[in-house]
């Protein structure tokens, strides 16, 4: 018979009966629904279900094509016959095969920073934001820590960590006031935020550059959603718009988004070489875990490549063109953004069932509703890649309007019409 003890949990910065709670209501209802827990073979850029069902995607992250990328796969395969290892299983800070170096090395060139690789950018975030937080990356002084409140959950979980080695506040969403509010007040001050947010919007990156020269504030974006799509050699949103080349800024993108491949690069300039080996050393995940494996540096190495060449920025504008297409039939808050995504505003009653029509008719878009969202804020939410054929775009947004979707002011023509 236990004694009968119970635990207060704290909740200071993370809650999993509420996270839980919310959000398995909203998963169970999407897989009640067909919408959730779908299992399709990819054949030519359409999926297809075991029961025979096709649609395309357009709910992936991979907005180039580049996944699927006859390169990239070769690229793939050539690495691992070369390296004649798929993972030689030691930490790199003791030995490594040269395969990592190289990638980083291509990357590095591709986008002018020093370039450390890890697994995903969620385990970037989770070994870096710590080593961070005690100032071990900086200058030996402990920052105070700001996290904007809608930060990926990659970051936002790290919470509790960086609070055991430093202050940790959270503040409302871009807010610049409280940030300058900060910086007068504390000798050090970190941001962290998303470069681009998942339901489209970017982060306010010139406004922040120059708190950034007046105050010395340093910020840790994670530009995941932008890297590749955006930019010249797609070097993502942060870094065209503010070019950073000091260590007042590290960004870190994952490379399973538009770079099509695996893994994630963090963007580094102006750091020493012993804190880069600090981050090797002892960056959670970064330094005990395996790193990437070598198909994932050959494919790596393969998109960096076409980063280089002709090819990107014809996929740039070819997704680009795929948006202007959606937008000049379906009316979004998002509308005239280069952002890939959409949300279709609906109400919370019928979103799953406008979902479930448009599968039925050949398309997978994702249903977010209350309570993984505010109520008021439903939609199905769109993505958009540069391999989607004009038709399939047309014919997703006829569905989209049969659905309730708001269609585009008649003023708004197709790109090239
Ligand atoms: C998708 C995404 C991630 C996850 O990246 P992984 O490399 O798969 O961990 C992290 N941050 C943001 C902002 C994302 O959009």
């Amino acid at each position: 018979m236990n004694a009968g003890r119970t635990i207060e949990p704290t909740h200071r910065y993370r809650n999993n009966d509420k996270s839980v709670g919310i959000g398995n209501a909203f998963w169970d209802l999407s897989e009640e629904n067909g919408l959730a827990g779908i299992v399709a073979e990819l054949d030519d850029g359409v999926l297809r279900t075991g029961e025979g069902h096709t649609f395309v995607n357009f709910s992936c992250c991979s907005y180039l094509d580049l996944d699927s990328h006859p390169r990239v796969i070769e690229g793939a395969v050539e690495a691992l016959r070369r390296y004649g290892v798929l993972d030689h299983c030691i930490p790199r800070s003791r030995v490594q095969i040269p395969a990592l170096l190289e990638l980083e090395h291509s990357l590095g060139e591709l986008f002018s920073a020093d370039v450390v690789s890890a697994i995903s950018a969620s385990a970037a975030s989770a070994g870096l934001l710590p080593l961070i937080a005690s100032g071990h990356v900086g200058d030996g002084e402990r920052p105070l820590m700001i996290f904007d409140k809608n930060c990926h959950v990659s970051m936002a979980q790290t919470k509790p960590v960086c609070a055991d080695e430093t202050e940790v506040v959270t503040c409302r969403h871009h807010d610049l006031d409280f940030i300058e509010a900060r910086c007068k007040e504390y000798s050090r001050v970190w941001y962290v935020c998303d470069g681009s947010d998942s339901l489209g919007g970017y982060a306010p990156v010139a406004e922040l550059a120059a708190l950034q020269d007046r105050y010395g504030l340093q910020v840790y974006y994670d530009d995941s959603h932008s890297l590749s799509a955006f930019g010249p050699r797609g070097v993502g949103y942060v870094r065209s718009v503010a070019p950073a080349a000091n260590d007042r800024t590290v960004v870190v993108a994952t490379l399973n988004k538009a770079f099509g491949t695996s893994g994630a690069a963090v963007l580094l300039d102006g750091h020493p070489k012993r804190t880069l080996r600090v981050i090797e050393r002892f960056a959670g995940a970064m330094s005990y875990s395996q790193p990437l494996n070598t198909a994932a540096v050959g494919a790596g190495l393969a998109s960096a490549e076409i980063h280089r060449s002709e090819e990107l920025p014809a996929l740039q504008k070819r997704l680009q063109e795929k948006i202007a297409l959606f937008d000049a039939h379906v009316e979004t808050a998002q509308s005239g953004s280069t952002f890939p995504i959409r949300l279709v505003p609906m109400d919370d009653e019928v979103v799953v069932e406008a979902g479930k029509r448009v599968f039925e008719a050949g398309f997978y878009v994702s249903p977010v509703f209350f309570p993984i969202v505010a109520r008021g804020t439903a939609g199905l939410r769109v993505m958009m890649r540069a391999g989607q054929t004009d038709e399939q775009i047309r014919d997703l947004c006829s569905v989209l309007v049969e659905v309730g979707a708001r269609p585009a002011p008649a003023t708004r023509t197709e790109p090239g019409a």
